[in-house]
């Protein structure tokens, strides 16, 4: 990116390096695109939109999230059960939550910038609000809370040993809202990018968008960032030059660089699962089944004869 000075700093260590070298682009490597291109993806979802109005209720609207569309385009049965759940808070689900909090106040902390630290300020922070987490928070056996912090601790030390220091001439932007509003706001498309570095020039892509993995790799990220991506384009007119997950535990990222068939793609996609969330909601179509790995750990397996047989298949 132009605000990215990609050239080799003695005081990084090769891990830093790496994170400049796949992010860092020269101007001649960035490309251009047209102006319509906005309007006309834009165009694209809102045809699909406009043509499911009728199926909507007129109190209701429809929210897709990169989550949930991911789910919608797995098995559907186990979307509807997973649904069906009240999400509760744990050590695995508050970990990435708060490593990101972390990482965000490592960016702009004034002191001394160890992981412990902003690790404490995270919880400490999240543990003064008012919603379900703080409440969760605060309930925690001492144990838990240890192991949370732990757990923090290590992904936020990760980030800082493998990133270099993010500077201001790069823009750093962290948990960024975007949203796309179609059919006049019955459908929404939305989501929070993790952090996003550098912007466009003109129609010039200059910005890249990271989001932060634990864990290992999935196909599903990759559909993630397209997700945002498009939401971006939308947004500013001009796509993201490039995205990228980046795997904490491991130092490792897993890039894409965004072209036109890219976003195209992901037009199609967000379509298909516009019209199956309003079809499973709104007009009761049974939802089909899809057995793979995931019915190892589906909450409704027990009774699934698809997944039933896979899972006899697998075990054998
Ligand atoms: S067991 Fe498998 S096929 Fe059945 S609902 Fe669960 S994920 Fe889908």
């Amino acid at each position: 990116m132009a605000e990215y000075d990609v050239s080799p700093s003695s005081q990084l260590n090769p891990s830093q390096e790496n994170v400049l070298a796949q992010l860092g682009a020269k101007p001649s490597e960035r490309p251009q695109f047209s102006t319509g291109l906005k309007n006309t993806l834009k165009r694209r979802l809102e045809e699909v939109a406009q043509n499911l109005l009728e199926n909507i209720p007129n109190n209701e609207s429809l929210f897709l999230s990169k989550h949930l569309l991911t789910q919608l385009m797995g098995c559907e049965k186990r979307y509807i059960a997973e649904s069906q759940e009240s999400f509760e808070w744990s050590i695995p689900t508050a970990r990435g939550t708060l490593s990101h909090k972390a990482i965000e106040l490592s960016i702009f902390w004034q002191g001394p910038k160890d992981p412990l630290t902003l690790t404490d300020a995270a919880l400490n922070r999240a543990e003064q609000g008012t919603d379900y987490m703080a409440d969760w928070i605060r309930g925690l056996s001492e144990g838990d809370r240890a192991q949370l912090c732990g757990e923090v601790n290590s992904r936020v030390g990760s980030f800082l040993e493998t990133w270099p220091p993010l500077e201001k001439r790069w823009k750093p932007m962290l948990e960024t809202p975007i949203r796309v509003e179609l059919a006049e706001g019955k459908v929404v498309l939305s989501g929070k990018v993790d952090l996003t570095l550098g912007s466009a020039g003109g129609n010039t892509a200059g910005k890249v968008i990271v989001d932060f993995k634990t864990g290992k790799f999935s196909p599903a990220h990759r559909d993630d960032l397209r997700f945002y991506a498009l939401l971006d384009t939308i947004r500013i007119g001009v796509p993201p030059r490039l995205v990228a997950s980046y795997y904490l535990d491991q130092g490792e990222f897993s890039p894409e660089i965004i072209s036109e068939d890219v976003l195209e793609s992901t037009v199609g996609r967000i379509s298909d699962g516009i019209t199956r969330l309003t079809e499973l909601r709104f007009e009761q179509r049974a939802p089909s089944t899809q057995p793979g790995p995931p019915c190892r750990w589906c909450p409704v397996s027990e009774d699934c004869i698809d997944g039933q047989d896979y899972l006899s298949d697998y075990n054998e």
